[in-house]
């Protein structure tokens, strides 16, 4: 590696746990909270029952529903930082709709999340390595929703999008001819990009949130860095994906359109569970090519690549079925 600063990361694949605060929807229904914290342990939460036992589980870190967006970027920040040191890297947001996803990656414009925060460190960082290092920073952003990929920085609200799709390079590499890579110089630049991205991607459909919670959102920071010693020059990618939701849909909703896209959730969304499990379990072989999600990420996923997932819950009893399903397949993949 080209530079390397004080990180210490403890494997490479790492997961943290997000419980979002009650709403006032849910505090008004007399909904309960089923997630409790040991104020001792950073690290582990219990899931109450109905029976009243406990399930316990274990993450790198827990965030509770008082931790905001910089406590969590505090903890986020090393991880994003490596791309820097030529370090691929791949950050998810994972669990049911209405659980935070959004929230922590993109956040809102008084409360900005990990995507916003990491291109403003990068900035940041590369500043301040100025004398031995130059580097460049580019800004992708995608949708992959029923398998197929769709480019939100090129606003195509009124006529079909151009097809993109996942192509071999001659390197051997994974890559998405035609997307467009935006060079960006400052966060004020990034931030505009970024709303543009945003708003492709809520246009595209009648209702904003309801397609949103069935597609991938796919934020790509490429870094191509110099050593201003001695000419070396490194390219990497830092993925940041706010998945679709993880909810089973109900059996009424399941025929038509929403079969479809249900089954594509399902089959990306268990392709990326066992590529991580794979990943850590460290077998031979990893199954990238299932889903058009795992095999856009290959580069990205496994070898020293560092990769990290949010699982997001909710603390709501009415949800506890779910947030049991979202922390097992959390589980799964650590
Ligand atoms: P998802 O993307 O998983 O469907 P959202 O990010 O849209 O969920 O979150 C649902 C709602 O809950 C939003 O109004 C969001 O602002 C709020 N929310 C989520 N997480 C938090 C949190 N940690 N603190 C405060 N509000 C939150
Ligand atoms: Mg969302």
């Amino acid at each position: 590696r080209l530079y390397n600063e004080v990180i210490e990361l403890k494997g490479n694949i790492r997961v943290f746990c997000r419980c979002r605060p009650l709403n006032q929807a849910e505090i008004a229904n007399g909904c309960a909270s089923v997630a409790e914290f040991d104020p001792s342990q950073e690290n582990e939460l219990q899931i109450l029952s109905s029976d009243s036992s406990k399930k316990h589980f274990k993450f790198d870190h827990v965030f509770k529903p008082e931790d905001g967006q910089e406590t969590v970027f505090a903890q986020t920040k090393p991880i994003v930082t490596s791309v820097l040191d030529g370090y691929n890297v791949c950050i998810f947001a994972y669990g049911q709709t209405g659980t935070g996803k959004t929230f922590t990656m993109e956040g809102t414009p008084e409360n900005r999340g990990v995507n916003y925060r990491t291109l403003e460190e990068l900035f940041r960082c590369s500043e301040s390595r100025s004398h031995l290092m130059k580097f460049e920073l580019s800004v992708s952003m995608l949708e992959v929703y029923n398998e197929k990929i769709r480019d939100l920085l090129v606003d195509n609200s009124n006529q079909p999008s151009k097809k993109l799709e996942v192509k071999q390079s001659a390197e051997g590499t994974q890559e998405v001819p035609g997307l467009v890579e935006a060079q960006v110089y400052n966060t004020d630049g990034v931030w505009d990009l970024l709303k543009k991205g945003y708003c492709v991607r809520s246009v595209g459909s009648t209702a904003a949130n309801e397609q949103s919670s069935r597609s991938h959102c796919l934020l790509r920071v490429t870094v191509k860095g110099e050593n201003l010693i001695n000419g070396q020059r490194t390219r990497s990618h830092l993925w940041l994906v706010d998945l679709a939701g993880s909810e089973r849909v109900g059996k009424v909703e399941v025929e038509g359109e929403r079969l479809k896209e249900s089954q594509f959730i399902n089959k990306s969304l268990s392709a990326l569970g066992d590529v991580i499990s794979a990943l850590a379990s460290k077998t031979s072989h990893i199954p990238y090519r299932n889903s058009k999600l795992t095999h856009m990420l290959q580069n990205s996923l496994g070898g020293d690549c560092k990769t990290l997932m949010f699982v997001q819950i909710s603390p709501s009893s009415a949800d506890q079925g779910e947030t049991l399903c979202s922390l097992n397949f959390a589980s799964r993949v650590r």
